[in-house]
């Protein structure tokens, strides 16, 4: 990683940079590599250790899995599959290894109830088809709402997976909008790819901005480190570290800017790895297990995927959210037991390690990724407003269709550049 390192900074003094760019996630990198491009002197200041943000391979259990950032989406326009290949990095599409299997409550879903459970899928797209929105927003829960208190929890149960939020919690305008097409893959790893990504700027990691100061004529931001004085700030830190107040604004944020972090929450898609040795239980690699028992309490498995010594549990929505909070070791307990009705008691044996990095209650991200709420779904563009000339809120909320996406925040982030790079130096 040629990223510099945590370099000490001076205190208040003249400005510094052209350009601060607060984190250095892949909207971050995005902006700073343009803004670099373009003759103008951007510094990337970054409250971890590491770069890339909600795109992470955590290597912590030995085999490398993804913990963000997997898929890159729509391929067909996604930034990432340029970049990956100027680095030589290999993007395939998704192999479907060893096959999937519907449990509930630990034993393989009757065949009456999975067909019932598939007939609930489509309802969303169909609605979505059939139901005008032009005239006003639902939350998707009410774009369900005739299919009835059986079916409609099972209809929207895989959002708990895509979106990471209840169905009532969610914009159909927003759903709607949100862009598809192919899905490729990243097998060394797309956190690490996104890291990589960063090589050649001017980043500093262990730098937590607390306050940006855009009272005067420039910005001030201000760091462990002490002051860095630039002409224009790109704020790329997601919604949910907004929100939370854990960078102070000075003036505060215009009431537009403030109004349009209220229409947007965070998702919870949580993933949690066990390190599992031993024995492969006659399961082939690449299989996935659904606990779908309760809708609402969904669980995915990925069973040994690409033959590494791994499960990797997929959960979102509020019972990830219970499981953040409950931290670690409940949640070993808590996934030991449904693979034990599934697989048996030996399963828990062969569990030798867990690696949970909790986005919902991690202090850089506080959720997995945006989502608007009903009503709510102008308020993307709205966040991104330029604020006063020099401020600049960009990062995968601010993405409209791309948003939720690494691609998305990339395309956010040369947004902000494009933008700022249009005012005089
Ligand atoms: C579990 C999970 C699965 C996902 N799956 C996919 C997927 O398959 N495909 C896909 O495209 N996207 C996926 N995403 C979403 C994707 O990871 C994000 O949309 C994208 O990485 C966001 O990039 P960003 O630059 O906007 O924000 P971030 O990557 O969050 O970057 C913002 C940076 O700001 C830093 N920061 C926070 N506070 C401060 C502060 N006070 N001072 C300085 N720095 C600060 C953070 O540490 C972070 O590095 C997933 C996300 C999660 C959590």
């Amino acid at each position: 990683m040629s990223a510099s390192l945590a370099l000490p900074m001076r205190g208040a003094s003249a400005a510094e940079a052209d350009v601060i760019i607060i984190g250095a996630g892949a909207a971050g990198l995005a902006a700073a590599h343009d803004l670099k491009a373009a003759g103008r002197r951007a510094i990337v200041l970054e409250a971890r250790d590491r770069v890339g943000g909600r795109a992470f391979t955590d290597t912590s259990l030995g085999p490398a899995y993804d913990a963000g950032a997997m898929f890159i989406h729509w391929a067909e326009r996604n930034p990432w599959v340029q970049i990956a290949r100027d680095l030589g990095i290999a993007t395939p599409g998704e192999s479907w290894g060893g096959g999937f299997r519907v449990f509930a409550d630990g034993r393989p879903m009757a065949d009456a109830d999975r067909q019932k459970r598939r007939g609930a899928f489509g309802q969303i797209d169909r609605r979505l088809e059939t139901v005008d929105l032009t005239k006003r927003d639902l939350s998707v829960k009410d774009l369900l709402g005739d299919l009835g208190p059986d079916l409609a929890p099972i209809a929207s149960s895989g959002l708990l997976l895509s979106i990471g939020e209840e169905s009532d919690r969610i914009s159909a305008r927003d759903y709607q909008r949100l862009w598809s097409g192919d899905d490729l893959l990243v097998p060394s790893g797309y956190g690490h790819l996104v890291a990589r990504h960063g090589a050649g700027l001017d980043i500093r990691l262990n730098q937590p901005a607390s306050e940006i100061r855009w009272d005067g004529p420039g910005v001030a931001v201000t760091t462990p480190s002490g002051t860095l004085r630039a002409n224009a700030c790109i704020v790329t830190v997601p919604v949910g570290v907004l929100k939370a107040g854990a960078i102070r604004f000075t003036p505060e944020l215009p009431a537009r800017n403030r109004d349009a972090l209220d229409g947007i929450g965070m998702g919870a898609l949580t993933k949690i790895a066990l390190k599992v040795e031993g024995d492969r239980f006659g399961i082939t690699p690449g299989t996935s297990f659904l606990e779908a028992g309760s809708p609402s309490r969904l669980m995915n498995f990925d069973l040994f995927p690409e033959d590494k010594d791994l499960i990797v549990a997929y959960c979102g929505g509020d019972h990830a959210r219970e499981l953040s909070a409950a931290g670690p070791d409940a949640a070993r307990d808590h996934l030991t037991e449904l693979l034990t009705k599934m697989i048996g008691a030996d399963i828990g044996k062969a569990i030798t390690g867990i690696s949970f990095p909790a986005w919902w209650t991690d202090p850089f991200s506080r959720g997995s990724y945006s989502v608007c709420l009903p009503g709510r779904e102008a308020a993307r563009e709205q966040l991104a407003e330029p604020i006063g000339g020099r401020l600049f809120i960009a990062g995968e909320a601010t993405a409209g269709g791309g948003a939720m996406t690494v691609g998305g925040a990339t395309l956010a982030g040369r947004a902000a550049a494009a933008a700022v790079a249009r005012i005089k130096a």
